[in-house]
């Protein structure tokens, strides 16, 4: 076996399925095949949740087709179905519904809504690899899912991405697509393994804040390999050499890293209830209990009345928080008219945006975040 057969089959043991993949540099560059395979373009529509990353939308623009985003559920921060169904038109092609922070979108009922549509349903399983929805493992259940390894992600390979899908077809087209993309360069490669290296031996809880903010100032003037370059911030064209396929160093790396995901999902579960259970004694925005035992808590969403105020407490408290997402379209902040985002249609995704963060899941100092909670407990909504 290759180092991708290999991936593979440690990925369908993680989900359970024998599903075909096809491997990818990024996540987004799995969506914009897909959504090449369904032949989307001019003319079509993609629905989505607004409240998502950039990218999302950027690569359904690539296409030449138009996003349309319906607003957010506030107890689920996902798209929920009856925002989802006003948002279908003649031209629809496809619905995009997210595993928002790890929790699924009610995908069975929206699946069966589109299917009667003629309407492909594309699952983005960014943030929930390893949960479930309605007990299936995600990214099983939609016409096709695509998931992302990079830093921030459930499991990682520095940067990286996959698409799933049980339709033999439409997994050949997929692979159609991948053997239009690229391979990365040797020096990609190696300094993508390098990223690797620092990020697990060099980074610690103290430096984490200056050493992300050194990686995204260098990858922004594309000194180093991004998750993002600068041109996929400003504008809605392709960058050049996007289409590119997950390098062999990516693949090796996948398999050591996703096999331990159903402990690392039990640990975050774990972390997640503890802030439940003291924010809900304090009356405070808090997740659902009825939605803890299928959520892969990659990220604990909290509301606050003042972001800034609050991270810069959490920092000098020595709290790890993040910050997603900071706009219904992150990072984005300001006009986001180019994406053809219309903030009146979106109310609780722009509302969400203004007042969120993330509690840590993966800190071993539950304690610690507790006692600033405490300490900043008029603040929290
Ligand atoms: C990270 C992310 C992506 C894209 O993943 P990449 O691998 O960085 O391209 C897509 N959707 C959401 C919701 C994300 O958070």
């Amino acid at each position: 076996m290759n180092a991708f057969e290999f991936y593979k089959k440690s990925l369908q043991n993680t989900l359970g399925t024998d599903t075909q993949m096809s491997f990818f540099w990024k996540g987004r560059v799995a969506l914009y095949a897909i959504l090449k395979a369904l032949d989307i373009g001019p003319g079509d529509e993609v629905v989505l949740p607004g409240y998502t990353c950039i990218v999302v939308p950027n690569a359904i623009l690539y296409t030449g087709a138009k996003p349309v985003y319906c607003d957010i559920d506030p107890a689920t921060f996902n798209a929920d179905t009856a925002s989802i169904v006003a948002s279908i038109t003649p031209n629809t092609k496809a619905i995009i519904i997210q595993n928002t922070y790890g929790l699924s979108s009610d995908v069975k009922e929206i699946v069966a809504t589109a299917r009667a549509r003629g309407i492909i349903t594309i699952e983005d399983c960014t943030h929930g690899f390893g949960a479930t929805t309605d007990g299936q493992p995600n990214g099983t259940v939609a016409d096709v899912s695509f998931f992302s390894t990079q830093w921030n992600k459930p499991f990682s390979t520095g940067i990286g991405g996959f698409s799933v899908t049980q339709d033999p077809v439409l997994a050949d087209k997929i692979q159609g697509q991948w053997d239009q993309c690229v391979s990365p360069s040797f020096k990609e490669s190696l300094m993508l393994r390098l990223l690797v290296f620092v990020r697990k031996w060099m980074v610690c809880d103290w430096n984490y804040w200056p050493m992300v903010r050194f990686y995204r100032l260098l990858s922004y003037s594309n000194i180093v390999l991004g998750s993002s370059q600068s041109s996929e911030l400003e504008g809605i064209t392709m960058p050049f050499g996007f289409m590119k396929k997950l390098s062999k160093a990516q693949a090796k790396q996948g398999v050591s890293s996703c096999e331990p995901i159903h402990k690392i999902i039990e640990k975050r579960r774990l972390v997640a209830k503890t802030y439940t259970d003291f924010l809900k004694s304090k009356s405070k925005n808090h997740v659902a209990q009825e939605l803890h035992t299928e959520h892969g808590f990659l990220k604990y969403p909290l509301l606050v009345s003042n972001r800034e105020s609050f991270m810069k407490a959490a920092a000098s408290a020595k709290v790890r928080l993040g910050e997603w997402f900071l706009s219904p379209l992150h990072p984005i902040e300001g006009d986001l008219g180019k994406w053809g985002f219309d903030t009146q249609k979106c109310p609780n995704s722009v509302r969400a945006a203004k007042h969120m963060v993330n509690l840590p899941t993966d800190t071993a100092k539950v304690d610690r975040v507790l006692q600033f909670l405490e300490a900043q407990i008029d603040d929290i909504l």
